[in-house]
């Protein structure tokens, strides 16, 4: 049955008999469709027509057939399409109808209905979204977007419920203004409304975690999967014998030996009641029970390094294919190609992800290192990790899928192919929260920092959306700081480079925009803290930010910095020994004077001929607080040179004492009292 055999209402409403699916009728309470792709649970490819529309009712309760039968008829118009709105997938529709379900239930509470619902009080149900009932704003940028995008498809496929002689949308929805008009734009910006990244402690102790756990946990718990899928398969295997009874799981495990870490065990044996289970919050008395919970955790380490140190979302992690390229004992997944330069090598990952993107193949950097070192990055480690901690499901299954499910979530695990299925994205988040809550010790960090950033909600893992980490990784990869852990501040500072040198971080389009938007973040936190005058600054850009303050000021006060930032496209680069502003002063340029390159076509610093010293001379530069501890350590560096030369090369150590001195110099502008605002109100420069 096809679109176009199937009339719509009134034809439909009469034939309830109508196949929708191969395996659903039109009338039918679920809708069932096919699953689409790996990482898509089964319950994505249904649609349960008991959508929630509030005050505890459903579409399918008494008195709502018509509203019932309007959304249906939206649904079946979205699956097929028509000239002016491409068809659209299952799941995609799912959400449609949810989003869709969620204006109802604001029309309801407000005297309203689909028939009556215009413009205006599109406007008005879309903000009162953003702080519900007065409650702060928890939702995201894009949730609004979806929100209101869900509206606007409503009237796209306003026909298929008119011709069924059901009256609809009056006009259209927000005047009729596209999603992406600055209006509705305007009313996700102005309340944070943007998915938060995680908190500095929680993404540098989760991070940390995983790191240990790839280290020093996990050859154990490979050991003690095998054991146990050893013993419980030969227990099976004794059924109905006298040995049966006597084999008991429990105090076989309790054998364990996990290594030590210093001179004691990291964990204590297994026990009935040793370890708490993340969904009961009650202790586990079953040995697999148990078990599964550590090779849980184990996936979720490897699963957040993925995630924190690639910016990948969870549904292409999902779609990672399994196997090991025998000519570089690297995941098949992975390719290495070199830099331009070819002093690096890149690692790029790709998985299945070309099937959620309509065909498009997507790859993430995965990591970088200098060209024939023998260093893996730690996504890298993640995925080989991940090879062997599921092989034995994924065998069983005859699956090529790099995590599979593995036994019924909290329980068994799988012994046989029936046990196995493709693990799902929110089956990854559970094991996320769970490993956050049980391993991570976040418990240990203070409720809020900075008087304002709240950790409770990630304290018992509730908080954390695995979303979070694109968001971070994309404000590390700008900032990759020194005081971060040394494994991950090389890594990111890496990652920096190779997006910077290469221009090329994957060509995933949402990641790149998470870049940009951090770096927007970051310019205008950057011009706050210079507003208040108080913020010490250094270096050739210093005096014209001086100049501004003023201006900066007023714009601060008016709530106007980040959408001057936006409008006059400004753009800071950074590194850990300043901040270049090559956008604002591109013929002063002294890196590209270096490099005989056109600054004006480039837009962004001469990597090759950047450092420094180079810096330091150039009137695009500038240095704050935040990199003190880069010119705090040149000082010790360069003086302890100094220090064990000879006296009589001493004076020969030129470069040594240049950067001695133009470290101390900076560092005294640094230490300076703050200047104070003066009147000058010049309007800021470009
Ligand atoms: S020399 Fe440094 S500050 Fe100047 S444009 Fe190049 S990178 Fe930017």
């Amino acid at each position: 049955m096809t679109a176009k055999t199937l009339k719509l209402a009134p034809e439909t409403a009469a034939k309830p008999e109508i196949q929708v699916s191969p395996h659903s009728k039109w009338s039918d309470e679920v809708w069932t469709f096919t699953p689409l792709r790996a990482g898509q649970a089964q319950y994505d490819s249904v649609i349960r027509w008991g959508i929630s529309i509030g005050d505890g009712e459903t579409l399918l309760s008494p008195g709502q057939e018509t509203l019932l039968e309007t959304f249906r008829l939206l649904a079946w118009s979205c699956l097929h399409g028509h000239s002016d709105a491409p068809a659209k997938k299952p799941p995609t529709v799912l959400q449609f109808l949810l989003r869709l379900a969620n204006a109802i239930r604001w029309m309801r509470k407000n005297g309203s209905s689909l028939s009556s619902f215009d413009s205006q009080a599109s406007w008005r149900y879309l903000k009162s979204q953003i702080a519900p009932d007065g409650k702060p704003a928890s939702i995201s940028q894009a949730g609004i977007r979806h929100l209101a995008d869900a509206l606007n498809t409503a009237y796209h496929h306003r026909k298929a419920v008119l011709d069924a002689g059901i009256p609809f949308l009056p006009e259209a929805p927000f005047d009729g203004l596209p999603i992406s008009s600055s209006a509705i734009q305007k009313i996700d910006a102005k309340e944070h409304g943007w998915i938060e990244p995680l908190p500095d402690p929680v993404a540098l102790t989760i991070l940390r975690t995983s790191i240990e756990w790839l280290e020093e946990t996990l050859s154990d718990i490979i050991r003690l999967r095998d054991e146990l899928l050893s013993l419980v398969s030969k227990k099976r295997a004794l059924r109905g014998t006298r040995a049966f009874a006597a084999l008991r799981l429990y105090e076989e495990i309790e054998k364990f030996q996990f290594s030590k870490r210093g001179e004691i065990p990291w964990r204590e044996p297994i026990t009935p009641g040793s370890d708490i289970s993340y969904e009961t919050g009650k202790p586990i008395t079953r040995t697999e029970t148990a078990v599964r919970a550590l090779i849980s955790d184990a996936t979720a380490a490897c699963v957040c390094l993925l995630q924190g140190t690639t910016g990948m979302r969870v549904s292409e992690i999902a779609a990672i294919r399994s196997g090991i390229d025998p000519k570089t004992g690297l995941p098949a997944s992975i390719r290495i190609r070199k830099s331009k330069s070819g002093l690096s090598e890149l690692f790029f990952l790709s998985s299945q992800a070309e099937k959620i993107h309509d065909g498009k193949h997507l790859e993430w950097l995965a990591g970088m290192r200098p060209a024939g070192s023998d260093y893996l990055p730690p996504a890298i480690l993640a995925l080989l990790a991940l090879e062997k901690l599921h092989k034995p499901w994924r065998e069983m299954a005859k699956m090529d899928d790099l995590l599979v499910s593995y036994g019924d979530r909290g329980r068994n695990l799988a012994m046989d192919a029936s046990g196995v299925s493709p693990i799902t994205s929110n089956g990854i988040l559970s094991s996320c929260k769970a490993f956050i809550a049980r391993q991570c010790g976040l418990s240990e960090l203070p409720d809020t920092i900075f008087g304002s950033i709240d950790l409770r909600p990630y304290k018992d893992g509730s908080g954390f959306k695995t979303h979070q980490w694109r968001k971070t990784f994309a404000l590390y990869v700008l900032r990759s700081d020194p005081k971060m852990l040394p494994a991950l501040s090389q890594h990111f500072k890496h990652m920096s480079l190779a997006m910077t040198e290469q221009g090329y971080i994957g060509n995933d389009p949402d990641l790149l925009e998470s870049i940009d938007s951090a770096r927007r973040q970051r310019t205008v936190q950057f011009l706050v803290e210079q507003s208040t005058g108080l913020a010490p600054i250094a270096g050739g850009m210093a005096e014209l930010v001086r100049e501004q303050r003023k201006s900066l000021e007023d714009m601060r006060k008016k709530g106007n910095v980040e959408s001057w930032v936006v409008e006059s496209d400004l753009r800071i680069w950074f590194s850990d020994y300043g901040k270049c502003f090559v956008s604002i002063s591109p013929g002063e340029s002294r890196c590209h004077a270096l490099g005989k390159t056109d600054p004006w076509l480039s837009a962004h610093p001469n990597y090759e001929h950047r450092s420094p010293s180079a810096c330091c001379g150039c009137k695009c530069f500038a240095v704050d607080a935040e990199h003190r501890d880069f010119w705090e350590r040149r000082i010790t560096e360069n003086q302890s040179i100094l220090d064990s030369a000879e006296d009589r090369f001493r004076p020969e150590y030129r470069v040594a004492q240049e950067r001695v001195a133009q470290a101390k110099a900076i560092l005294r502008v640094l230490d300076a009292p703050p200047i104070p605002l003066t009147e000058t109100n010049h309007e800021p420069k470009r």
